[in-house]
């Protein structure tokens, strides 16, 4: 008995019994059951594969999920990113400010357009600082990309007040933010317009797809017809190509998956915000461990992952080894992103805008040093699966001081 006392005490990094050994399973995505299944045998079946009235319906209801007036599926985040700015009419000459710290989409929409992007840092809950943004505008500037980062949506009244003090546009890219609100509003919707992923690892997915919503009519008809080869209106001709479009369309196929995926989300949203409440209360009461910080401006939110900072010198150990000790008790956490965008060596090739020139001192301490995450599907778990995270963390907590190096 002793004996087995020792050994939970000691970490399974240095020979200790984990945690959560193998027999405990955390949940595994994505998720379907014999609704997804039937389906997609009902499109098989109907012949009618290709882009038609599920992805109609697939439309309305995101619309209606979002409060958005308009929504245009399309088959990635990535593509719906560059086609609002190209609908905008952003290109060669124009800048758009993009925070360093997000997927390489947000700001490689940006350079696919031949527009520039220019970083402004975060504030303390990981979103672009409306400070930081109103820092770096320029005459050229013509959008602000917020990322509401693992559905943590962005102070959206600071960053507001700086859209309509400069007259540029926001565009979300809200594709950690499926259903998430902002004082009872849809994100996409609290800017100009704003952009959804669908990729397998996202809170509903049907492998690839994205969607873009807005309340700008004139936005959204430049849009559908940019996703469809640059058609006419619904309508029209079938070879009749108004504008320079591309093919982005999403498949009926993805469409059925996608209404069966949207069923379940609002459960899964609920059952997500519960576990990270607990997280919250239980990590953020050890010393050293600082959760993602909310906002109560916030009224329903998406996790896509649950974010949180280590301070070494008050925890007792470096990140890189909380985040081998944990993985070896059982938690499958990261340390997210290696490096602030603007070291990614694509930017090296870049022309004319110097990205070395770039500190960003926040983003530098998430990628190097402070930053964490792991990904949502852990919070469809159970009340006892997040105890066993806080138990890890304590855990690593009281035997800091072995792995100081
Ligand atoms: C996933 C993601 C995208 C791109 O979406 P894809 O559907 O994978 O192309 C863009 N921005 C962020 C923040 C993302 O996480």
């Amino acid at each position: 008995m002793e004996g087995k006392d020792m050994d939970t005490a000691k970490l399974a990094l240095h020979g200790g019994a984990p945690v959560r050994d193998g027999e405990k399973k955390w949940p595994g995505w994505p998720v379907h059951d014999e609704s997804e299944r039937n389906a997609l045998l009902a499109v098989l079946e109907s012949g009618r594969w290709f882009f038609d009235e599920r992805v109609a319906e697939f439309e309305k209801a995101y619309a209606a999920f979002q409060g958005a007036e308009h929504c245009i599926a399309c088959n990635s985040g990535t593509a719906a990113g560059e086609i609002i700015l190209q609908a905008l009419g952003i290109g060669v000459g124009d800048e758009v400010i993009v925070p360093p710290y997000t997927f390489i989409a947000t700001a490689s929409a940006v350079l696919r357009v031949g527009a520039t992007p220019v970083f402004a840092d975060l504030d303390a809950a990981w979103c672009l600082d409306a400070d930081q943004v109103e820092a770096v505008i320029t005459p050229r500037t013509r959008a602000i990309m917020p990322v509401h980062f693992g559905g943590r949506i962005c102070d959206m009244d600071k960053l507001n007040a700086v859209s309509e003090r400069h007259g540029i546009a926001i565009i979300e890219d809200a594709c950690h933010s499926w259903g998430g609100a902002w004082k009872g509003c849809g994100t996409g919707t609290l800017g100009r317009c704003g952009f959804f992923s669908f990729q397998v690892s996202k809170n509903i997915t049907a492998g690839e797809g994205g969607a873009i919503v807005t309340n700008d009519a004139a936005l959204a008809a430049r849009c559908r017809s940019l996703v469809n080869c640059g058609r006419g209106e619904a309508g029209s001709p079938w070879y009749h190509h108004v504008n320079v479009g591309t093919n982005a369309r999403l498949t009926e196929f993805q469409a059925a998956i996608l209404l069966c995926q949207l069923k379940r989300l609002e459960a899964q949203t609920l059952l997500r915000e519960r576990n990270a409440a607990v997280l919250d209360h239980g990590l953020g009461a050890i010393e050293g461990l600082t959760p993602q910080r909310g906002s109560n401006r916030i009224t329903r939110r998406a996790y896509h992952l649950y974010c949180m900072r280590i301070d070494e010198a008050s925890f007792g150990c470096s990140r890189d080894h909380f985040v081998q000790a944990a993985q070896a008790e059982g938690l499958p956490i990261t340390a997210g992103y290696p490096m602030p965008l603007y070291r990614q060596p694509v930017f090296g090739h870049v022309q004319n805008h110097d990205y070395s020139k770039y500190r960003c001192p926040v983003t530098e301490d998430l990628c190097y040093k402070s930053g964490m995450w792991f990904l949502h599907q852990l919070l469809l778990a159970s009340e006892a699966d997040m105890q066993d995270i806080i138990a890890i963390a304590r855990k690593i907590k009281d035997n800091a001081a072995e792995l100081r190096s």
